[in-house]
């Protein structure tokens, strides 16, 4: 009755997968939300810089501890800004994907104007790392079926940006590597002050308990346990020593395959789960009338 219900199959030995993913937003998304403005603030511009300037080596050491790879998703504009970001990546055998331009809601441009940016991000990888982004990450985890006919025209392996499933799964035939809130630094960490962020930031210790819990959980239920940080925000030494202790339990345990959301595409694909976890992309009809 539950289609879905299936088992994933990971490869040979593993049970469940974890992913250490980053998404190096650095000032992209604050430079999106105020385009067009004319801004004179520091404050948050600077908070942001830390992901490029500190937050990211930070995370790059962290993976090389635990001889680990991860997958980044970075925006165009930060990775032309700071030219040594893609390099540094690639270096330690990461897998560097795409992240939009400005980190630009992808729901408030036309498919035109989401292409172009596609196109754009492909050139600009090739430039810097000698070849085209395979995976993808949409700013905000936001998708339209516009981008996602851009991404399965441009021959994108994977996006990484829904929730549909705990497992890998494909929608119209491209690769869907989920994602989820309660494993992303930005719920709980995020606060740049000013008049929207009134609760302060949440104990690290207490985050982690949560997301052990979680680890636990997709070994119960041989998922996909996707962790997602930014820079700018777990670059900071209390989350830094927080995603030590998660890595330590994620590492040692047996039969988890950490790996990149790459290797998990690729080896979505080839396995029998191509067809078993195979979705039609639809919307649903809100022109409505009530029975
Ligand atoms: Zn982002």
């Amino acid at each position: 009755m539950f289609k879905f219900a299936a088992k994933y199959e990971w490869p040979k030995g593993y049970t469940s997968a974890a992913v250490l993913s980053a998404d190096v937003d650095g000032e992209s998304p604050y430079i999106w939300r105020n385009r067009g403005k004319k801004v004179e603030m520091l404050g948050e511009i600077e908070q942001r810089r830390f992901g490029p300037r500190v937050g990211l080596s930070r995370i790059l050491g962290l993976c090389d501890e635990f001889g680990i790879k991860g997958s980044f998703y970075t925006p165009a504009w930060i990775a032309a800004t700071y030219p040594e970001i893609l390099p540094a990546i690639a270096k330690g055998g990461h897998e560097a994907a795409a992240h939009g331009y400005y980190h630009e809601r992808v729901d408030e441009l036309d498919e035109a104007a989401n292409d172009k940016i596609l196109a754009h991000s492909i050139k600009l990888f090739k430039s810097q790392l000698g070849k085209a982004p395979v995976g993808y990450r949409s700013p905000s985890w936001e998708l339209t079926p516009a981008v996602h006919r851009c991404l399965r025209k441009r021959r994108f392996l994977y996006d990484s940006s829904l929730m549909g499933m705990d497992v890998p799964y494909s929608l119209d035939g491209l690769p869907e590597i989920p994602v989820q809130w309660f494993v992303d630094d930005a719920p709980y960490f995020r606060y740049v002050g000013g008049p929207t962020d009134k609760t302060p930031p949440a104990n690290p210790n207490v985050v982690v308990d949560g997301w052990m819990e979680e680890f636990e959980a997709t070994r119960e239920f041989g998922s996909l346990f996707m962790i997602t940080i930014h820079p700018w925000i777990s670059g900071r030494g209390q989350r830094i020593r927080m995603l030590r202790k998660l890595l330590t339990k994620v590492c040692n345990t047996r039969g988890v395959w950490v790996t990149t959301a790459e290797e998990i595409a690729r080896h979505h694909q080839k396995s029998a789960n191509a067809k078993k976890f195979a979705m039609k992309l639809k919307l649903v009809s809100t022109d409505i009338s009530l029975p």
